[in-house]
Order: structure tokens, then C-alpha cells, then sequence
């Protein structure tokens, strides 16, 4: 049933919130309307974080959001809703959705998914507790329908209703269980647990776009580290990175894994740019190498060997979870720039310098001689060399014999 938590339970003060959400909430009242802050950041706000993004749920159709806000655009096809926009911020303004049965074509396509429903239907097709709680921002009120303010205070993900169906309508739930659990610090409790190792190759199935989305968020989370460890516990790990069950199979493996995700754990919490292109590097890296061995071995040549290496450890990821270009090229590039590094004499190291990538390449160097893959001298003389002016740098070159 509807349970109404006051202000004085919950503590969350109406200018908690940043104005652009205020005023979205505000101008659908002052229209009739009924708009609640909800998801996410009522969560996050609750176990005092900063929310990354404001979800706004109403009764009003997108077509009345729209009529309310100048700027605003109603988007989806599936599901419709209303992004409005408040210079560079965006509210995503969504109408409560019943789970009532979708429209579908004779291909079994979805035609219409905007079966609206009550609030509480709303509330009862989300995932998990802490995640379906709807904050009132002029009567500083929270509804909560299942329970999740309890399950904040012990610091417990539940889902909503029976977990097993739950997660058959939609296995991307075991996934954003284990990657909010992580992220929040919250245990995920027994029943919700549960079912997830026997229900895991069903993510098999799901569009490589999503599982994809899915995995940037898990990676660029601020806990990769922890959510990995998680995910390889609950057995879950398996679909995303074909290679990445070998390599954490292997000591060396997962001493590099581990760094390179804590560097950019570190730096996405001290707000500091991380590169996707880098962290890819990093996840494949290992079956490159060991491909590449393999061939420099059998007499290929140094960097037509790493090419080909590139290629095919490429095309085994591509049949599990294809990498966008936007990331695999930038990934590409910090992989081909390593041998680079390793000529010290006359004027390359100079190029490489001026490479747009060097960055990236040079902080791959680095991870790389964290595990002993190459030796501690030749990232240090990279430290250097960047930093001295252009005579020590000269005098810092290697002669060749
Ligand atoms: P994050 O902090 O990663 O954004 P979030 O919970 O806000 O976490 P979103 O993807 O932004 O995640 O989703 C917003 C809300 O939509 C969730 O809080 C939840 O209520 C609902 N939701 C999202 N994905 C699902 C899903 N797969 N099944 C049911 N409800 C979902
Ligand atoms: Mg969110």
C-alpha cells in the first residue's frame, strides 16, 4: 500500500535539489498536474549522495508535459517520454506506466509500449525497492510503495515482487543488481540474490547495444573494481568479454586488471577525466599480448605481428559484445603506440610525444610496468623525458650502437 514518509523520517529538504528540478516538479503542479522526483536520485539522496541525474514521473501524458514546457522534446518511440531542458541540464519527465501488456505487430514487434497506468503501477514496474520511491518536493514527502526507505536504512536491495520472474522479463536487472549493490555499498538480499547464478546465460539474449550501455556504466561507476569482483562471484561475468574469463584466471592477469581499474576508479572519483578507449585497452590487453607472442614466436615481424594480433583478438570480441568505434579506435591506437615507447633514440621519441594519444599510451606504459610486463626503467625514463626541457631531453636519448 501507499505509505507516506514525512520529512522529519526522511530528512531530504526541498533545496536539496538543484533548481532545474525544482522548477520541473513546480510548473507540472502549478499546471494541475501531479510530478514527483523519482528512481535514482531520490536513492541517492537518501543515502546522501550527490544524484548524477534528476527523473521526474507525472500523470501528465508527454503530449501535456509538452505543452508545458517551451523547451522541451518528447522522444522514444517504445517508450515516450519528455526530456526538458533547462540550459545545459536535462530532465527526463516520464508518464506513470502501468505493466500492462504491450501492443505487438504479427513480427512480434512492439508497436505501442505507453500502457499508462496509477502511481503505484508506476512504482510496482520498477526493479528494485530503493529505486521506487517518489519524492514530493513541495510537501517534502516520500512515497514509497514497497518498502525501500526501510531497505535504504538497512542498506539492502530488494526487488519488487518475485525475482526470478523479474529478472526473465528482463536479465539486465542482475546486472544493475550487482552494479548499483557495488556502487551504493548495499548487500543485495537472499531471495533477490538467489536466483541470479541460475538465471545468468539469459543474458545472452539481450541486444549487445544495451548489455554494452550497461557495461560503460559499470565501468565508469567510480567501484569498476569492486562491481567486476561481484560480477565474476555471481557468475555473471561470462557474456561481456569473451576473453575476460581467462584473464582473470590468471595471477598476472588480475594484478593488471585490478590496476588499471583502480587508477580509473581513482580518478572518476577525484572528478578527473577517464578514457574509455583506455580502459578497453586495458580489458583486452592481456589476449593481445599473448596473441601477439604467439606470432612474433612462429618468425612475424614486431609490428605487423601486433596488427594482426589486434584483428583477430577484435573479432573474437565482436561476436560477444562488439566495442563502438568511437572506443575501439582510441583503444587500437594505445595498443599500437607501445612498441613506440621503446625507441629511445634520435628523433621518434620526439614524435611520439607530439602523438594525440601519447597521453593515453604513455599511462598504458605506466599499468603495464605496475605488473613487470616491462621494465620500471623504461616508464621512468618516459616520466622524465616528459617532463625535462628540450636540452636534458637530448642528452637523455639513447645512443645506438
Ligand atoms: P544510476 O545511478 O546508474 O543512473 P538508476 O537507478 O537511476 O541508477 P537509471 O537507468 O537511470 O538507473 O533508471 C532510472 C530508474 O528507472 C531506476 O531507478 C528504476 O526505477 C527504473 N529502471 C531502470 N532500469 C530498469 C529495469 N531494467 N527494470 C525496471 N526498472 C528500471
Ligand atoms: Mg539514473
Amino acid at each position: 500500500g501507499r505509505v507516506v514518509i514525512p520529512l522529519k523520517r526522511h530528512g531530504i529538504r526541498r533545496n536539496r535539489l538543484p533548481s532545474f528540478a525544482l522548477k520541473t516538479t513546480d510548473q507540472l503542479q502549478a499546471a494541475g498536474y501531479e510530478a514527483f522526483i523519482v528512481g535514482g536520485a531520490v536513492r541517492d539522496l537518501l543515502l546522501g549522495k550527490d544524484p548524477k541525474d534528476f527523473d521526474v514521473a507525472t500523470n501528465a501524458t508527454p503530449e501535456e508535459v509538452h505543452k508545458v514546457f517551451r523547451r522541451s522534446r518528447i522522444i522514444g518511440r517504445r517508450f515516450r517520454l519528455v526530456h526538458v531542458l533547462f540550459g545545459d541540464e536535462v530532465v527526463e519527465v516520464s508518464t506513470f506506466r502501468g505493466s500492462g501488456e504491450s501492443l505487438t505487430d504479427e513480427a512480434g514487434r512492439i508497436i505501442r509500449d505507453n500502457t499508462w497506468g496509477s502511481q503505484e503501477d508506476d512504482a510496482k514496474r520498477r526493479d528494485f525497492t530503493v529505486n521506487a520511491l517518489f519524492y514530493d518536493p513541495n510537501r517534502e514527502e516520500i512515497i514509497d510503495y514497497h518498502g525501500g526507505v526501510a531497505d535504504i536504512e538497512k542498506k539492502r536491495m530488494t526487488m519488487i515482487g518475485t525475482p526470478a520472474v523479474r529478472y526473465r522479463e528482463d536479465p539486465v536487472r542482475m546486472l544493475r543488481a550487482v552494479r548499483l549493490a557495488a556502487k551504493l555499498g548495499l548487500s543485495i538480499d537472499a531471495d533477490t540474490r538467489k536466483p541470479i547464478r541460475e538465471l545468468a546465460s539469459l543474458l545472452e539474449n539481450v541486444p549487445s547495444s544495451r548489455l554494452f550501455d550497461e557495461m560503460l556504466k559499470l565501468l565508469f561507476s567510480g567501484q569498476s573494481w569492486a562491481c567486476l569482483m561481484q560480477l565474476r562471484d555471481e557468475g555473471l561475468h561470462h557474456g561481456f568479454f569473451p576473453l575476460l574469463d581467462k584473464m582473470m584466471k590468471a595471477p598476472q592477469g588480475e594484478a593488471f586488471l585490478r590496476n588499471a581499474l583502480e587508477n580509473t576508479d581513482r580518478r572518476i572519483r577525484e572528478d578527473k577525466p577517464v578514457s574509455a578507449g583506455y580502459v578497453f585497452a586495458a580489458l583486452l590487453w592481456l589476449e593481445v599480448l599473448d596473441n601477439w607472442d604467439k606470432r612474433k614466436q612462429a618468425g612475424e615481424k614486431a609490428m605487423l605481428a601486433l596488427f594482426s594480433a589486434i584483428d583477430e583478438v577484435e573479432a573474437v570480441q565482436e561476436e560477444k559484445l562488439a566495442i563502438p568505434r568511437r572506443y575501439g579506435t582510441a583503444m587500437k591506437e594505445i595498443w599500437t603506440l607501445q612498441p613506440r615507447f621503446e625507441q629511445r633514440s634520435g628523433i621518434k621519441p620526439f614524435r611520439l610525444l607530439e602523438n594525440p594519444r601519447f597521453r593515453a599510451g604513455y599511462d598504458f606504459l605506466c599499468l603495464r610496468a605496475s605488473v613487470g610486463e616491462v621494465d620500471k626503467e623504461l616508464a621512468d625514463w618516459w616520466t622524465t623525458f616528459q617532463q625535462a626541457d628540450s636540452q636534458a631531453r637530448e642528452a637523455m636519448l639513447v645512443r645506438p650502437q
